[in-house]
C-alpha cells in the first residue's frame, strides 16, 4: 500500500470521490482546486504525481519554517511557492467545509 492509494477513501466515499471510476457528481465544485485542475470527478489521490508530492513534502517543511532554498520566500520557485498555496487554500476550503458540516449536524 502507497500513502496515496485508495484503501484510507473507505469502502462508502470511494463512490462519491471517483476512487474507481469517476464519480457521478464534480467533487469540490467552485474550489481552489477545481478552479486549477478543471471538473474533478475523480479522487484528488489519483491525480498526485511525483511533482504534485514533491510539492506536497516542500509544502510540510514550509509550514515548519523551512524553504526549500536559501533566502525568502520570494528566492523560491515560483510553481512551488504557488503548489504550496494551492495546497493551502484548498486544506482551508475542506476545513471550513467540515466546520460547516459538523455545525450542521449539530443543528446550530
Ligand atoms: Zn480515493
Amino acid at each position: 500500500m502507497t500513502e496515496f492509494d485508495c484503501d484510507g477513501c473507505g469502502e462508502t466515499r470511494q463512490k462519491i470521490w471517483g476512487c474507481e471510476v469517476e464519480a457521478d457528481e464534480p467533487l469540490y465544485p467552485g474550489s481552489v482546486l477545481s478552479e486549477y485542475c478543471g471538473e474533478l470527478r475523480r479522487c484528488p489521490r489519483k491525480l498526485i504525481t511525483t511533482e504534485t508530492r514533491r510539492i506536497m513534502e516542500a509544502r510540510a517543511h514550509y509550514e515548519r519554517g523551512f524553504l526549500p532554498r536559501s533566502g525568502g520566500s520570494e528566492d523560491q520557485d515560483y510553481k512551488l511557492m504557488r503548489g504550496i498555496m494551492i495546497i493551502n487554500q484548498t486544506v482551508a476550503e475542506i476545513e471550513h467545509q467540515d466546520r460547516e458540516d459538523e455545525r450542521r449536524k449539530r443543528g446550530r
